[in-house]
């Protein structure tokens, strides 16, 4: 174990370019740590400062090769009781020691099916782990290994502003509403979204989806209300609109950071279809159409497949657009020799090409910019809490209080029963 005058062996390699998930921005207290070590002027953190990125001094020190050590160690040690939860935009040396890989959806359904295992360690993001949980027996705890493993775009709906729209909503529609047989408006949030926020869909007769089933959901609450409101993602929520026929001038963009939303035309709210919060997720908002057009020149042939959280310009370019799997499985069932420009989490697409050699596969945007919150799981975090585990401390547990759970596994089973969910 390295001391204080011992800088570390062997530093994981940064493998990042782009100045947003560098990792003195994604892992400040790692940084801090390893600089101290390296006589370098910055105070180290201190475990008082209640800094939520707080991991023990030893651990951010730790070569690759005695983290690898541990975590296999702790893994073996406690077997069956651990189950370790890769998503796909997870970094290659934390992937390497996930018992499954998936989205987050499957990930968490995957868990369920793990009644015998006591900690769920989940190598994603917050709100994966606390769909986890939702999803989980009382007896399993889920375990996000740096509580500051957020997702911006989930951040981006606050349940206070959700709620504030939703006084708007019901002032607005409140005649129709006693007047028609079908809700005036039925929420539906996409999965990447924080549990107060699926409860409340749940409370107000309205549904979760995923980037897979997004189409199949809004036409669930179109036969039960006659506006969907959806959340938190506006570029999901206006592709799936479009791809459902749902004409651009029967969207509105509710944008939550100005007065009334934004919207000043006040039969505009009445006359739409669907109400989309003004949410976006910046990994994929980079992807342009300029990138698909420099694609097309370079190799001719190529096919491009974005993500539907895109702008639509980008969706529209594209050849196909869809979900991780549905980009996976696209590029599993090509021929070889196919050629991918891919327009998703650069840690996927490295690996994809990796998995298909016989393929040419990139990321379209040829800045590598990986998502700064999946970044934040560090081998050095998961080492920790995994060690933590084998002395009998659960750290960085995540929790859903009952009452939200309750509420957001309504919503959850409502996706599932939707055709084709
Ligand atoms: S890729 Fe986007 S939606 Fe997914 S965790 Fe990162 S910021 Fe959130």
């Amino acid at each position: 174990m390295a001391t204080d005058a011992t800088p570390p062996k062997q530093s994981l390699p940064l493998v990042v370019e782009c100045e947003e998930s560098k990792e003195d921005v994604t892992l400040p207290t790692l940084t801090e740590w390893r600089q101290a070590a390296a006589g370098m002027p910055q105070r180290p953190p201190s475990p008082s400062a209640d800094r939520a990125d707080w991991i023990p001094r030893e651990y951010a020190l730790m070569s690759q090769d005695e983290l690898d050590q541990r975590i296999r160690a702790a893994k073996a040690q406690l077997g069956d009781r651990l189950v370790i939860l890769g998503h796909h935009y997870q970094r290659d040396d934390i992937i390497q020691y996930a018992d499954a890989r998936g989205d987050s959806f499957k990930l968490a359904q995957f868990a369920a099916t793990r009644r015998q295992a006591d900690y769920i360690v989940f190598c994603g993001v917050h709100f994966m782990a606390e769909s986890a949980d939702i999803l989980s027996a009382p007896h399993q705890c889920v375990i996000l290994p740096n509580p500051t493993a957020g997702c911006s775009l989930a951040d981006m709906a606050n349940i206070a502003e959700v709620e504030k729209l939703w006084g708007v909503l019901d002032e607005r529609y409140r005649d129709e509403t006693a007047a028609g047989s079908l809700q005036s408006v039925i929420p539906v949030t996409y999965i990447n979204s924080a549990a107060n926020l699926k409860a409340f869909c749940g409370r107000n007769g309205g549904a979760v989806c995923t980037s897979s089933n997004a189409a199949q959901v809004m036409q669930w609450a179109f036969a039960r209300g006659k506006r969907v409101l959806f959340f938190p993602d506006e570029h999901l929520g206006r592709n799936t609109a479009l791809k459902l026929g749902i004409p651009e001038e029967r969207l509105v963009v509710w944008n939550q950071r100005e007065e009334g939303g934004g919207i000043e035309d006040a039969q505009a709210l009445l006359d739409a279809k669907v109400i989309l919060w003004k949410g976006w997720c910046s990994v994929h908002l980079r992807f342009t159409v300029e990138q698909i057009t420099a694609a097309r020149e370079r190799f001719p042939g190529v096919r491009v497949v974005v993500h539907p959280e895109c702008r639509h310009e980008v969706v529209a370019a594209a050849d196909l657009s869809g979900s991780t799997e549905y980009i996976i499985k696209a590029v599993q069932e090509s021929p070889a020799g196919a050629v991918w420009a891919i327009g998703t989490e650069v840690h996927l697409v490295r690996r994809l090409a990796q998995e298909h050699p016989d393929k040419t596969i990139f990321c379209l945007d040829p800045i590598a910019c990986p998502c700064p919150w999946m970044y934040r799981i560090h081998p050095a975090y998961l080492a920790w809490t995994l060690d933590e585990l084998v002395k009998g401390h659960v750290v960085n547990e995540v929790t859903v209080d009952d009452e939200t759970a309750k509420w957001a596994r309504i919503a959850l089973e409502r996706m599932l029963a939707t055709k084709g969910a």
